[in-house]
């Protein structure tokens, strides 16, 4: 294993909590409170911040925090991750010491709690690693996106005192997570669910197929989405925690898939799988709502990984044509016809991460964010996908061929308009919102 050149996070949240509190500054006359002179806060989940008198700032401003989380991945991304990227695409496999390292950096527990041994950060830092590592590879990226913003978030969101003391300090620092939804044959329609969950003396018994399993190969925790009673139709879907290992638990067949290939995509079956009764999570027949709730904070995350990849893919193809490529005596990105392309994509990337930052700051501030997730998440795919493709041309020959990286953000892309809610699902729930509110 290399050794890592970058500092573990979690010293840095300690460091950042800990540091002393700014004095009140003035700015033109205004009074700027301490701690708050941008929409940026390390406040953890579970404390909604006061906005009332932060002054409007640039909502892609970072905190010191925020800002450290980014460039502390960023390198983390460059000198660990980069150099296996290709070789794990080719392969369709994660390599387990890069997950180990996620684990050591303090990437698989952002917004978990010290007292848990996690990182203790908010949820923008957590947004801000997945987009700084889909930048570099979406496959690491959703790993962290699902294990952070799906299952740790389960877990803080809807756990027990016990759940959380028993669950978060192995999720921060060795077992990886998987979030169990979607089934052959319930995919946008994901309430039509058919695993079945019956009570038992000592706890519940579990029967169905999982399908599209995002980490099930690396995961050693599960969350499942079961019905408990099916005539309630889905106010019976109930959530439970299953371990791997457990007796009649399998992985039953890993997808072979167009992107994100080292990200393990897998069927994983249930047959009569016994959990003792503490492994239900939360309550029972309120699946559906948690099921809900989290999709709408993963969403954000998802459009990170977009706008992480969209921004990759362009970076990666400014470097060539303003750099190596010179055609007609000239560089190619001298070209106007070039350059109004790049700006243009550049532009649309900006606009995306603009939504991606105006939906997690409103979930930080408690506010009603399900309709800028949906829409920061449709619009990063449609701009991960359109940047993506552009920047294969934009390298002609060179980005045709796996050499490089330009193919890979391209196929990589595709996802985006797919998982957590297609972006026809997404439309609909911007529609749906609109509608409402736009009723006489
Ligand atoms: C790589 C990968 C990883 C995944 N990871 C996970 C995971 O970790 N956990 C999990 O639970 N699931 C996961 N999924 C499943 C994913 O969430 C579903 O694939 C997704 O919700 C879409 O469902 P579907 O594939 O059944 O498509 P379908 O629902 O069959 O949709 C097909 C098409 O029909 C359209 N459509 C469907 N209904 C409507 C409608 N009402 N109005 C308009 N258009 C509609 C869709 O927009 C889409 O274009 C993953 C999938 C993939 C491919």
């Amino acid at each position: 294993m290399p050794p890592l050149a970058v500092r573990a996070l979690r010293p840095l949240a300690r460091a950042a909590v800990s540091s002393p509190r700014l004095p009140a500054r003035r700015v033109a006359g205004v009074r700027i409170p301490p701690l708050v002179q941008c929409l940026s806060t390390i406040s953890p989940r579970n404390e909604p911040l006061d906005v009332t008198d932060i002054p409007p700032t640039p909502i892609t401003h970072r905190s010191e925090t925020e800002t450290l989380m980014g460039e502390t991945v960023a390198k983390f991304a460059n000198d660990v991750i980069l150099p296996k990227v290709r070789e794990m695409d080719e392969a369709e496999t994660m390599d387990p010491a890069l997950v180990e390292q996620c684990f050591e950096q303090g990437l698989m527990s952002i917004e978990i709690p010290e007292e848990y041994g996690g990182a203790g950060m908010n949820f923008t830092s957590a947004i801000v690693a997945i987009e700084e590592l889909a930048r570099v590879d979406p496959s690491v990226s959703v790993m962290v996106d699902v294990h952070n913003t799906l299952v740790n978030t389960a877990i803080l969101k809807y756990g027990s005192a016990e759940t959380q003391r028993r669950w978060l300090p192995k999720l921060a620092t060795n077992t990886v997570g998987s979030f169990c939804l979607s089934e052959p044959a319930s995919g946008s329609d994901a309430f039509a669910l058919a695993t079945k969950a019956v009570r038992t003396d000592s706890g519940y018994r579990i029967s169905g197929s999982k399908m599209w399993i995002t980490n099930s190969m690396e995961a050693g925790f599960f969350i499942v989405f079961a019905n408990l009673d099916p005539s309630k139709g889905y106010k019976g879907i109930t959530a439970f925690i299953v371990e791997k290992g457990t007796p009649g638990f399998s992985i039953a067949k890993k997808e072979k898939k167009l992107g994100i290939r080292a990200s393990s995509t897998c069927v994983v079956n249930f047959d009569d799988v016994e959990i003792p009764k503490d492994h239900l999570l939360g309550e029972e027949g309120q699946g559906y709502k948690y099921a809900i709730g989290l999709l709408n904070e993963g969403r954000i995350g998802i459009a990170a990984q977009m706008t992480g990849l969209a921004l990759g893919a362009w970076e990666n193809a400014a470097g060539y044509v303003w750099n190596e490529r010179k055609q007609f005596g000239q560089l190619i990105g001298s070209f106007q016809g070039m350059q109004h392309q790049l700006a243009q994509a550049y532009t649309d990337i900006s606009a995306a991460r603009a939504l991606v930052y105006n939906a997690a700051r409103k979930k930080e501030a408690g506010e009603d964010f399900v309709r800028d997730a949906a829409m920061a998440k449709l619009l990063a795919a449609q701009v991960a996908g359109r940047v993506s493709g552009q920047a294969v041309e934009w390298m002609g020959g060179m980005g045709f061929v796996r050499e490089g990286l330009a193919e890979k953000y391209w196929r990589d892309s595709k996802i985006g308009a797919i998982y957590e809610g297609t972006s026809n699902i997404q439309l609909t729930t911007i529609a749906k919102g609109l509608q409402k509110e736009y009723t006489r």
